[in-house]
C-alpha cells in the first residue's frame, strides 16, 4: 500500500457556499469526517456549525490559495467557484476571469502542493448549434456560444493538459442543470427547473423564461452527489477520459416538469415568458447527452427518474417551509 493510499484524505472545496458546494460538502463530511473536510468561498456562509471548519477566499487570489494549501495540506481539492452561464452573459469579462484564472490558479497549486486528486465539474454548456441535438456524444462538434460555455471548453482542454503533460489526476464531469431544494440555484439556464418547485408551493403558479417544449438535461442533486464521489472514487487507471465526462440523467421540458406536478398539486398553472435571453442559451444546447463512456468506465447510473424526482422535490419543499 502507498503512503498516499494509507493517508487518511483531507479535501478543500472552493465556492463551497453555492448550489452544488452545500451539498457536495455534507456528503464528503459524511465520508471523511468534519475535520477533514474544508469548505471556502468568496463569501462566509449564513450559518457555520461549531465542527464546520470555513475559510473566506477568493479563488483568484493565488497567494491566499497557496497559503490555505500550506495551512491544510490536502489531497483531494473540489474547485466549484464559477460564474454560471446567464450571469455570464451580463459579465463577459469577470466571467472569463473567474472561471479560467481560478481553474489554472487550482491546477498549477495543486501540482506544487503535491494533490492527489482534483475535481472541476465542466457543463453541457460545452456543446453548441452544431453540436447534434440529441444523445450528443462524448466526442463530437463543439461550438459552445455562451461565454460560460466557451470558458469550460477552454477548462477541459487544460485539465486534459495537465493530466497529460505533468500527470495530475484531475477528474471531471459534464453536469447538466442540476435539481436540488436545499440552496437555491447560482444563475443558470436550468434554474427555471428548480423555481418551478418554489413556486407551486409558494403561489400555485410559475412563469418559466423557457418555451414550454424545450428540452433539457436534467439530474437530481442525490444522483449528481453519488456520481461524483463515484467518479473521485475510480482507480486512475480506470479512467479513459480527462477532459469531462458526459453525464446524463434526466432530460424534460417545461410543459413535462409541469404536468408532473399537477399530478400532485392539481391546481399548479403555468405560463411561458415570451422572450428571456436565457432561450438562445438554451436553443444551443442539446435536449439529451449520451453518457455511455461515464456507465462503462466507473458504473455511472442515475437513479432518480421525472415522476421519482418531482415527488422528492415537491415533499422535501413542504417538510422545509
Ligand atoms: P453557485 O453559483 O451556486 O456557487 C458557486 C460558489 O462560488 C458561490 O458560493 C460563490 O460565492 C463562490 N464564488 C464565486 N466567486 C468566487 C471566488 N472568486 N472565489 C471563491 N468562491 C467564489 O454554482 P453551483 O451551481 O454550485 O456550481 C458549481 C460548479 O458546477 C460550477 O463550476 C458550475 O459551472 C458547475 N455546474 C453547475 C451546474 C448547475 O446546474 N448548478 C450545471 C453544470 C455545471
Amino acid at each position: 500500500m502507498s503512503i498516499f493510499a494509507a493517508m487518511k484524505d483531507r479535501v478543500i472545496i472552493i465556492g463551497a457556499n453555492g448550489q452544488i458546494g452545500t451539498e457536495l460538502a455534507l456528503a464528503l463530511r459524511g465520508k471523511f469526517g468534519y475535520e477533514n473536510v474544508i469548505t471556502s468561498d468568496i463569501r462566509a456562509p449564513k450559518t457555520l456549525a461549531e465542527n464546520e471548519v470555513f475559510e473566506t477566499i477568493n479563488v483568484l487570489d493565488k497567494e491566499a490559495l497557496s497559503a490555505l494549501f500550506d495551512k491544510y495540506q490536502p489531497t483531494q481539492i473540489y474547485l466549484l467557484a464559477a460564474m454560471l452561464s446567464a450571469t455570464g452573459e451580463q459579465y463577459p469579462q469577470k466571467a472569463w476571469d473567474l472561471n479560467m484564472n481560478g481553474l489554472l490558479n487550482v491546477l498549477d497549486l495543486s501540482l506544487q502542493h503535491k494533490i492527489n486528486r482534483v475535481f472541476w465539474p465542466s457543463s453541457i454548456a460545452v456543446f453548441g448549434p452544431h453540436s447534434p441535438k440529441t444523445d450528443t456524444p462524448q466526442f463530437c462538434t463543439m461550438d459552445p456560444n455562451s461565454i460560460y460555455g466557451i470558458s469550460k471548453l477552454a477548462g477541459e482542454r487544460l485539465c486534459e493538459y495537465y493530466h497529460e503533460k505533468f500527470g495530475l489526476d484531475v477528474r471531471s464531469v459534464r453536469y447538466p442543470g442540476i435539481i436540488s431544494w436545499k440552496t437555491e440555484p447560482g444563475g443558470g439556464t436550468t434554474d427555471y427547473a428548480v423555481h418551478i418547485f418554489f413556486e407551486a408551493l409558494k403561489n400555485g403558479t410559475y412563469e418559466s423564461f423557457l418555451s414550454e417544449n424545450t428540452a433539457l438535461p436534467m439530474l437530481y442533486m442525490e444522483d449528481a452527489i453519488r456520481g461524483t464521489l463515484a467518479l473521485m472514487d475510480t482507480p486512475a487507471d480506470q479512467l479513459t477520459i480527462r477532459s469531462s465526462y458526459n453525464l446524463a440523467g434526466i432530460s424534460f421540458t417545461p410543459k413535462m416538469i409541469a404536468e408532473e406536478i399537477k399530478k400532485i398539486l392539481p391546481n399548479f398553472t403555468i405560463t411561458y415568458a415570451a422572450h428571456d435571453p436565457r432561450q438562445a442559451i438554451a436553443d444551443s444546447w442539446p435536449a439529451s447527452i449520451d453518457d455511455s463512456s461515464a456507465r462503462k468506465d466507473w458504473g455511472w447510473t442515475p437513479k432518480f427518474d421525472l415522476t421519482e424526482m418531482t415527488a422528492d422535490m415537491l415533499q422535501n419543499l413542504k417538510n422545509k417551509s
